[in-house]
């Protein structure tokens, strides 16, 4: 039990052995009175989400990033409170996802739960049980949380790279003089980089059209180790990567590659996880093209390891209490 249950339950009598009867009576009113009055403390304290949350202790005010604030007290569903030198009060739920939460973070468990074995197994069963613009809004505070988890993904050894690409919605696309669309590889088709150790897997979106040099190297100079060793079929394309980073470089012709089986072909490592992406895209192709890096940091979270979901969702909690961004569903949906 932590401090706040015992300082809301709190009668004189606490640490007296030997009640009389009227205040053994009165005593055992007034607790049940107050938790008849406040279930959700009750509720609070059974799932435990209270403790967890205080677990996270700030390290700064979010209003003004001050290290000076003393602890002041639990709210209504004994979250602890602090108060800043600044004048301000918060919670470590301050400036959060979990700020204006309407459900417990069970909920959001949940539903990272199922948008993970949505993703693995890319079968439809999440968006058909709820009401989309609470999926929408779910979907959003994901993609914000999971916003940065690939800056710090560095491949190593032997890092296989190849473009995969996926068109714009037909309604953006862009057509010639004669009202055609654009055919190959126009800019009606985002470029997708992925390169995998087959520990890791980095998914970043490059741009529309052919990727340059200079675009490919921005999108993977920090995500592959200097030294390491590059599969790859575009000499071209990646020839600044290699450069820089000092990669041994073993390049494959397309045209040497014609023929061969799946399992015979060298870049295979990255196709499938190139199949695999476009399988989860296509479950979602109405999506507007701006949220694209999102999904991609999606699946790449979804791919990356840890492989136990609930040891994902573990990741999830922490870095929305280390890495605040809160999202109000009336800014979002007003
Ligand atoms: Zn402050």
């Amino acid at each position: 039990m932590n401090n706040r249950s015992r300082s809301r339950k709190r009668t004189p009598w606490d640490n007296k052995t030997e009640l009389t009867a009227t205040q053994e009576y009165v005593q055992m009113h007034y607790i049940t009175r107050y938790e008849d009055r406040h279930p959700k403390l009750k509720d609070d304290g059974e799932s435990g989400e209270s403790d967890m949350i205080n677990s996270y202790v700030p390290t700064k005010c979010p209003y003004c990033n001050s290290d000076r604030f003393v602890q002041k007290g639990y709210d209504a569903i004994g979250i602890q409170c602090y108060r800043c030198e600044c004048g301000k009060y918060f919670k470590p739920t301050t400036g959060t996802i979990f700020e204006s939460r309407k459900i417990p973070v069970s909920e959001w468990i949940e539903y990272c739960l199922n948008i993970f074995r949505y993703v693995s197994l890319n079968a439809d069963s999440w968006n058909n049980r709820n009401a989309i613009s609470t999926s929408k809004y779910w979907q959003e505070k994901l993609f914000m949380t999971l916003e940065n988890t690939q800056n710090d993904v560095v491949l190593e050894g032997t890092v296989w790279l190849d473009e995969t690409y996926y068109s714009i919605l037909m309604r953006d696309r862009s057509r010639d003089g004669n009202g055609n669309l654009l055919r190959g590889l126009s800019r009606n088709q985002i470029c997708i980089g992925v390169a995998t150790d087959k520990k890791h897997t980095v998914c970043i979106m490059e741009g529309y059209g052919k990727p340059s040099q200079k675009r490919s190297y921005e999108a993977f100079k920090d995500h592959i180790k200097s030294g390491s060793t590059l599969i790859h079929d575009k000499e071209n394309t990646h020839r600044k990567l290699v450069e820089k980073l000092e990669l041994n470089s073993t390049c494959y012709a397309s045209k040497d590659m014609k023929g061969l089986t799946d399992s015979e072909n060298p870049l295979d490592p990255v196709n499938r996880i190139h199949c695999l992406l476009k399988m989860f895209l296509n479950a979602h192709s109405g999506f507007c093209r701006d949220d694209l890096q999102n999904y991609l940091n999606l699946y790449a979270f979804v791919i990356n390891p840890p492989s136990d979901h609930v040891e994902k969702v573990e990741k999830i909690i922490n870095l929305v209490f280390e890495n605040p961004k809160s999202l109000k569903y009336r800014a979002q949906f007003a």
